[in-house]
């Protein structure tokens, strides 16, 4: 047998070979020590030296081209067998990825609540205020004495909250020996925590998770307000209503109106009620707002001299306004939802249609 004729019987076996077993028995039986290449560098012996150098030169050709088809073939081999495990598998390599029929490469959102929020942030910072946090688990002291609420007050009724552990440790603000931790009821709690440590010109919002006992549907005992508080040398209900007026049409719609109802809050004077035109029907009356056009959104108020004065501000110089607002049932309006439940139980059927 000649290189030429070895090479063709090499090229006919290779194309037969299925599997990497085969194709090493192959390797070895052309290129291996005892194999069909060395069988044919043998029978050269007799030739010449000119012949000899020639044919060897050839020879190596033959065993370099066998050794890049053996390579070549493994790899065509490897793929054919990951393809086969893919089909056996019924494996896509290329589909996206699929959990319970929803493809995981979907993007989230943010949660309608948390839109709400961000949107009343970027009003009222473009308004030159500034958003300060406080803590949810507040004293008794912030939460109610310090706002005019004191122990005996009726005004707690309406407050019924979660009471976390009573400290043992002369309280500096009451000097009584006991101080009482509850889950803070109104962001409120934050006027005279932030007026203890600026002075005016204050001008903040507070928005984060407030806690009652209150559970209906239009009730959470965990829900989301925000307090805005002005102080200032200055400082009038005119320029509360204004304040009002351009955040509501900013935040609500610029069809949006406001009226103001005398109210009662203990740490305001006078104490107003805020309504605004019902987002739903624009005023001309629907099951939402009681066919009244309006809807009760906001309590606000001339800051109480009382106030300031517990906070170290002295009212003969300084005034100002405050505002609280719940945010979950803005949003409950704004997206008719019917039960505010449905905030906060991370339905993803409900949350996606946001
Ligand atoms: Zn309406």
């Amino acid at each position: 047998m000649n290189l030429d004729q070895l090479k063709q019987q090499f090229i006919s076996q290779l194309s037969k070979v299925e599997t990497e077993k085969d194709l090493a028995l192959l390797e070895i039986e052309f290129l291996g020590r005892k194999g069909k290449l060395t069988e044919v560098l043998k029978s050269l012996a007799g030739l010449s030296l000119v012949e000899k150098k020639r044919m060897g030169q050839a020879a190596n050709e033959s065993k370099e081209f066998m050794e890049r088809e053996i390579k070549s073939q493994k790899s065509k081999i490897k793929i054919k067998e990951y393809e086969k495990i893919a089909v056996e598998e019924k494996i896509d390599i290329n589909a996206p990825v699929e959990t319970n029929g929803r493809s995981s490469l979907r993007k989230g959102h943010l949660h309608p609540l948390s839109n709400f929020i961000f949107k009343i942030e970027r009003i009222f910072e473009e308004m030159g205020y500034e958003v300060v946090d406080g803590p949810e688990i507040e004293t008794d002291y912030y939460n109610f004495t310090a706002v005019r609420i004191p122990e005996d007050s009726p005004s707690r009724d309406d407050h019924d909250t979660f009471y976390i552990k009573t400290i043992k440790q002369e309280s500096k603000k009451t000097k009584k020996q006991e101080e009482e931790l509850l889950l803070r009821t109104q962001t409120t709690a934050m006027q005279v925590r932030y007026m203890e440590k600026h002075q005016p010109p204050i001008k903040i919002i507070v928005p984060g998770k407030t806690y009652r006992r209150d559970d209906d549907a239009s009730h959470s005992p965990m829900f989301h307000q925000f307090e805005a508080l002005v102080v200032d040398k200055g400082i009038t209900l005119g320029k509360l209503k204004k304040t009002l007026s351009v955040a509501m049409k900013k935040l609500l719609g610029e069809d949006t109106n406001i009226r103001f109802r005398s109210s009662y809050f203990p740490f305001v004077e006078p104490a107003l009620e805020v309504d605004v035109t019902c987002a739903i029907c624009k005023g001309k009356g629907c099951n939402i707002c009681k066919n009244t056009g309006w809807v009760e959104l906001l309590g606000a108020g001339m800051v109480h001299p009382e106030v300031l004065k517990t906070s170290g501000i002295d009212p003969e110089i300084y005034s100002g306004f405050a505002f609280a607002m719940g945010i979950d049932r803005l949003c409950m309006m704004h997206h008719k939802i019917p039960n505010i439940k449905m905030l906060f139980e991370n339905d993803i059927r409900f949350l996606e249609q946001f």
